[in-house]
């Protein structure tokens, strides 16, 4: 048997210099005996998965709501892809797979329903309250809301997969924590590549769901470079087939084609910057793993395509604004009679933290189709309570 300590040496052998080793952690909040046979970072993987947020996220809306489809992704299927482009990518660089693992399943855990509007109407509730913000609250998800342990809150986890919730961060999302966390210098390689790996799978999985619900169009991609080398080469090779497999061959390839950017660019970086060690990466002020400047500038068109006629489709925002509404009117009902809230053990939170961030706690906590439950129990007369 491959003992805990004996995997731990070997971490030493056959991760790079610059990765960060199970051996090395900075601990957990509450101090725990060590396991066995598993490394700190394969069991802080284990706990996420065994979490109530996280089998929550397969109710929650990626960019279409559950009720659209069964093929569409959902926050789940979106966390497993940012898992294993994550861990393709680590592996290739020799850095720390099981925490890389880790932080990629938890990298969404906060996230309200419905997506950005919900998180946007949360952010504007909770104004002068403490504010909202979903990695924030992600990290109040493990460090708190979960109740798994009869010692402690939360699911103790270590200090390096809480920091790689904290300073997730891509175009889209820029945390400003909310909550206390101590934690100096720039995020640390394992952490960098999940928030890659995130941009690399929302922008191909949104541009296939994108494709297969007909809100956008394949024709209209022609006028993208990056698309249209792609495609070119396949229909080549392939004169006759099929337009749904063609479409899943160009996704392959431009995940591929970016992935590899991204380890041969990181490598160059490496090497330009001199980076040998963990302290090297914490000091370097600027991201390590990042794009060439030449697929940064090849991925721009297709994301300002995305941008114009996927997310700002009339459908995609009158579900996004419909969103945003009844969060609202959810919100005010519990705040202005906060006994409707079924939680018992809210009465000494309560006191504590104030009702507005109680309620928010909540609504965040809740998949699509609970808060849509929720709300028909509320406005609809004839629904039971
Ligand atoms: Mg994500």
């Amino acid at each position: 048997m491959l003992t805990r300590k004996e995997a731990e040496k070997q971490e030493y052998l056959t991760l790079a210099p610059y990765a960060i080793k199970s051996k090395e952690t900075r601990g957990r909040i509450h101090k725990e005996k060590e396991h066995g046979y598993r490394s700190v970072y394969q069991r802080d993987k284990d706990r996420i998965i065994y979490s109530t947020a996280f089998r929550r996220l397969e109710y929650k809306t990626q960019v279409f709501v559950n009720h659209e489809g069964d093929h569409y992704r959902t926050r789940l299927t979106h966390t497993l892809e940012v898992t294993q482009i994550g861990k393709t990518i680590a592996k290739a660089l020799r850095l720390n797979n099981e925490l890389v693992e880790a932080v990629a399943l938890a990298h969404d855990l906060g996230h309200t329903p419905f997506g950005h509007s919900g998180e946007d109407a949360l952010k504007s509730l909770m104004t002068g309250h403490g504010g909202f913000d979903h990695n924030s609250h992600g990290l109040r998800v493990v460090d708190f809301l979960e109740k798994i342990y009869p010692d402690f809150p939360g699911l103790n986890l270590t200090h390096e997969v809480r920091e790689g919730i904290i300073k997730h961060s891509t175009p889209f999302d820029k945390p400003r924590p909310y909550i206390p966390f101590e934690s100096k210098g720039s995020p640390s390689l394992e952490a960098q590549v999940v928030n890659i790996a995130d941009e690399i799978a929302y922008d191909n999985h949104d541009l296939d769901d994108g494709l297969t619900s007909g809100l956008i169009n394949e024709d209209a991609l022609d006028n993208i470079p990056l698309w249209k080398g792609i495609c070119n080469i396949i229909k080549k090779n392939y004169p006759k087939m099929p337009k749904k497999i063609r479409k899943s061959q160009i996704i392959r390839a431009l995940i591929d084609m970016q992935v590899t950017d991204i380890l041969k660019n990181t490598e160059a970086r490496l090497k330009k910057f001199k980076i040998k060690s963990f302290k090297d990466v914490k000091n370097f002020p600027e991201k390590i793993v990042a794009f060439s400047g030449e697929m940064d500038n090849s991925r721009k068109p297709l994301r300002e395509f995305l941008m114009k006629n996927l997310y700002h489709h009339y459908r995609v925002v009158r579900m996004s604004k419909k969103a945003y509404r009844f969060i609202q009117d959810l919100f005010e009902v519990y705040v202005d009679n906060i006994e409707q809230l079924p939680s018992a053990q809210a009465a000494a939170r309560l006191k504590k933290e104030g009702k507005h961030r109680v309620v928010c706690d909540y609504i965040a906590g809740m998949t699509d189709r609970y808060a849509l439950d929720e709300y028909k129990k509320f406005f609809d007369p004839y629904k039971k309570v």
